[in-house]
C-alpha cells in the first residue's frame, strides 16, 4: 500500500508547523520523511508541483457512503474515488446505512471494504440502536472495531437524558459526539422557515430548531465534559452558542458545509423548486450566511465538511415536498472554498487548509493533518487559480445531486496522494497550470 514519492517545487503550506514556503516534500515508506529545499532521492518517483500548493491531506468529517444497503446511490469504493477526485485523502462515514452501523460487525464490514478504497475511510458509529433514539448502541465494541466518533446523523437525539448518557460514554471512550441538531419543531418542514417558504408555500424549518438543540448540547457538554462536535452548523444563533462555549473553554467544535456558506434559501426560489436545493439543515437566510462567514473568519467554525449525501436521480426527480434531503459535495468543496472564501477575501489559504485538514485531524484524533516527519504521507495538491467548471456528469460519485452543476469557479484540486501513492491526478494539470504569485 505505502510507497515513496518526491513532490518537487510546490508551495508547501502546513499550518500545524507554521510552514508556508517553496519546498520539496519527500515521502518514504508511506510516511513524510522530509520537507525542504532541493531534496534528492535516487530512484524515487517524482511529482512536479510547480505552480501548485501542497498541503496536508484533506479530511472530510462528514460523508454518507451508503454502503451497506444503498449501493445504488454510492458505495465505499465509489465514494472514496469521489473523495480522491475532490482532493480528500480521508473521509469519515456516517452510520445511517442499512443496517445502521450500531454494532461492531457493521463497523468491521466497513473497515474491511475500506481497506481497498482509494482514500482512508473511518466509520462513525451510531449513538443509539438503529439510530432510533431509544437505547444506546454498543459504543465500546464499535470503538474496538474502529469507529472514530458517534452520531445519529440524519436524526437528532431528542431525549436529553439519553444524550447525556451517550456523552458520558463517549467521554469515557475518548470519542467525540457528532451532533445533528434538529429539534422536533422542524418536523414536516422541507426548507428554511422565512420569507421564501412563505412565498413558495412550502412548510418551513425554523432556525430555532437547530438553535434549541445546539444550546441544549452545549450545556450537556459542560455537564458531562464530553467532546461535542456540531455537524453542519447553519444558523447565526448556533454560531453564537458555539462561540460562547469556546469562550468558556468547553470542548465544543463545529463544521460548516460549502453549500451553507455559499447559498441562501433564495436559491430554492431562484432555481424553481430544484430538489438539489433541499437538504437538512436547509439553506438559510442571508443573515445566517453572514454569521457563518464571520464564524469562518474569526475561528469559531473549526472545519469544512461536505455532508456528501448521494441520492439517485429518480429519487430527486419528485416534487420538492417528497424528494429526499441531501446533496453531494466531495467534488465541489475545494473549488467552492477557494472561490468563495479565499478569493472572496474571507480567509487566507493557510486558514482554509486548517479547516480542511489540520483541525479535522485534531477534532476526531485522526492520523494526518500535518506534514511533519513521521506523519502519514497524505498530501492534497491543488491549484488555487485554475478556472474550473463544475460538470456533474463527470463526477466519480455514483450520484449527481448537486445544485452547483455548470458553475464557474476559481481554483480546484490537482492531485491526491495517500500514503505516498498518487490516487488521483487531474489530467492536463501541467499544461493548464497557472502562476500563483
Ligand atoms: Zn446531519
Amino acid at each position: 500500500m505505502s510507497s515513496d514519492l518526491l513532490i518537487r517545487n510546490g508551495r508547501v503550506i502546513d499550518p500545524a508547523q507554521g510552514i508556508d514556503a517553496r519546498a520539496d516534500l519527500l515521502i518514504r515508506g508511506g510516511r513524510i520523511e522530509a520537507v525542504g529545499e532541493n531534496l534528492a532521492a535516487a530512484g524515487v518517483e517524482t511529482f512536479d508541483a510547480a505552480g501548485l500548493i501542497a498541503a496536508p491531506g484533506f479530511i472530510d468529517l462528514h460523508v454518507h457512503l451508503r454502503e451497506p444497503g444503498f449501493e445504488y446511490k454510492e458505495t465505499i469504493e465509489s465514494g472514496a474515488r469521489s473523495a480522491a477526485a475532490g482532493g480528500f485523502t480521508s473521509v469519515c462515514c456516517m452510520p445511517n446505512t442499512s443496517p445502521v452501523n450500531d454494532n461492531s460487525s457493521v463497523t468491521s464490514f466497513i473497515v474491511e471494504r475500506a481497506a481497498s478504497a482509494a482514500v482512508r475511510v473511518y466509520p462513525i458509529g451510531a449513538v443509539t440502536q438503529g439510530s432510533k433514539g431509544e437505547h444506546l448502541a454498543e459504543i465500546g465494541e464499535m470503538k474496538s472495531a474502529g469507529i472514530v466518533a458517534i452520531s445519529d446523523d440524519g436524526r437528532a437525539v431528542a431525549d436529553t437524558n439519553l444524550m447525556r448518557r451517550a456523552m458520558e460514554y463517549a467521554r469515557d471512550f475518548g470519542l467525540p459526539v457528532v451532533d445533528h441538531c434538529e429539534d422536533c419543531c422542524a418536523k414536516g418542514g422541507v426548507m428554511h422557515e422565512g420569507e421564501y417558504s412563505a412565498l413558495l408555500g412550502l412548510r418551513g424549518m425554523p432556525g430555532a430548531a437547530e438553535d434549541i438543540q445546539v444550546a441544549r448540547d452545549v450545556m450537556l457538554a459542560e455537564l458531562t465534559g464530553a467532546r461535542v462536535h456540531i455537524a453542519h452548523i447553519s444558523t447565526a444563533r448556533s454560531v453564537e452558542f458555539v462561540r460562547g462555549a469556546k469562550a468558556r473553554g468547553l470542548a465544543v467544535t463545529c463544521e460548516v458545509t460549502p453549500h451553507h456558506f455559499t447559498l441562501t434559501d433564495a436559491e430554492v426560489h431562484r432555481s424553481g423548486y430544484d430538489t438539489n436545493t433541499k437538504m437538512a439543515p436547509p439553506l438559510r437566510s442571508q443573515a445566517d450566511v453572514d454569521a457563518i462567514i464571520e464564524g469562518l473568519r474569526d475561528g469559531t467554525i473549526d472545519a469544512i465538511a461536505t455532508d456528501h449525501a448521494p441520492h439517485h436521480a429518480n429519487e430527486k426527480m419528485l416534487e420538492f415536498d417528497r424528494a429526499p434531503f441531501g446533496i453531494i459535495g466531495l467534488e465541489t468543496a475545494l473549488a467552492l472554498a477557494l472561490d468563495r472564501l479565499v478569493h472572496g477575501g474571507v480567509i487566507s489559504l493557510s486558514r482554509m487548509i486548517e479547516l480542511f485538514s489540520t483541525h479535522p485531524a485534531r477534532i476526531f484524533n485522526l492520523p494526518g493533518g500535518a506534514l511533519a516527519p513521521g506523519s502519514p504521507g497524505d498530501v492534497t495538491i491543488f491549484d488555487p487559480d485554475r478556472a474550473v467548471r463544475i460538470d456533474a456528469a463527470s463526477f466519480e460519485s455514483k450520484s449527481r445531486n448537486t445544485p452547483f452543476d455548470g458553475w464557474q469557479l476559481k481554483g480546484g484540486p490537482a492531485a491526491t496522494i495517500v500514503g505516498g501513492r498518487i490516487v488521483w491526478r487531474r489530467e492536463r494539470e501541467i499544461t493548464e497550470q497557472t502562476k500563483i504569485d
